[in-house]
């Protein structure tokens, strides 16, 4: 396998992003070349959906639409296009990975192993995410070091070596009552369920409220004990997750 080499100037172009608000990032971003932002509709990517809208930047809004989310989240997905005039493209899994899934491991077999948890994520997440990146060079995303401990270190600009693309990550220096206040004051549009204890906001059946206390991400995939539980987006996912094998 060709291992993808990063572009030289990453680490000034992560650099240059830092002296930048948040318009500014995704203006240059969005220079680059083809720019696609992904978002989970969380309050960190409303900001930047309404940042891209606003200035009108020529940045593709997609979603991946697992076909698990809550109903609050499908609602947003509605309202956010009609407050800014915006499409936000939805990518869905594939009926025959849903069927084999389904076959292998049971419609909510990710409750039963790690292995059959990260099997659904690549079914419902990463393979629709590589259609929605398909073509792009930069992926823009809502990563923030304060979400986790495993994020702590997001840079501005890395090299995405699996997908051969740039990504940004423009909010990774915001703090979240930062993003409150900010989102608070554009009267920008967020989901319901932020304000009954779901600060981090994914599938329905795979998050919880959390307690008070408790990290913003420790409501996702809460029965797990892995404390840098990811999806696979953002993290590579386990060999052993990568494939689904049809059911007889
Ligand atoms: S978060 Fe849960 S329901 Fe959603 S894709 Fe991952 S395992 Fe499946």
């Amino acid at each position: 396998m060709t291992t993808q080499q990063p572009p030289k100037d990453v680490s000034s172009l992560d650099a240059e992003l830092a002296s930048l608000d948040l318009a500014g990032r995704l203006a240059l971003a969005a220079q680059i070349g083809r720019a696609v932002f992904t978002t989970s509709l969380g309050i960190e990517d409303q900001l930047i959906t309404a940042a891209i809208a606003n200035h009108r930047l020529p940045i593709d809004v997609s979603t991946l639409e697992t076909g698990r989310l809550f109903p609050e989240t499908a609602a947003l997905i509605d309202e956010t296009e009609e407050r800014f005039g915006i499409t936000i493209q939805r990518f869905h899994p594939e009926q025959d990975d849903i069927d084999n899934y389904a076959r292998r491991y049971g419609l909510n077999g990710f409750y039963d192993s790690v292995e059959a948890r990260h099997a659904c994520c690549h079914v419902r997440k990463l393979k629709p995410l590589a259609r929605a990146l398909a073509g792009a060079e930069v992926w823009i995303t809502g990563l923030r070091r304060g979400q986790s401990g495993n994020r702590a270190t997001t840079p501005f600009a890395e090299f995405d070596a699996e997908r051969n693309l740039i990504k940004i990550n423009p909010l990774a220096d915001w703090d979240i009552e930062a993003i409150r206040a900010e989102v608070a004051r554009d009267g920008i549009p967020v989901n319901p369920l932020h304000a009954r204890g779901y600060p981090s906001i994914g599938c329905e059946p795979c998050t919880r409220a959390i307690k008070p206390g408790e990290p913003e991400r420790a409501g996702r995939w809460w029965w797990e004990n892995d404390e840098k539980r990811e999806c696979g987006l953002h993290v590579p996912e386990p060999a052993a997750s990568s494939t689904i094998p049809a059911a007889n």
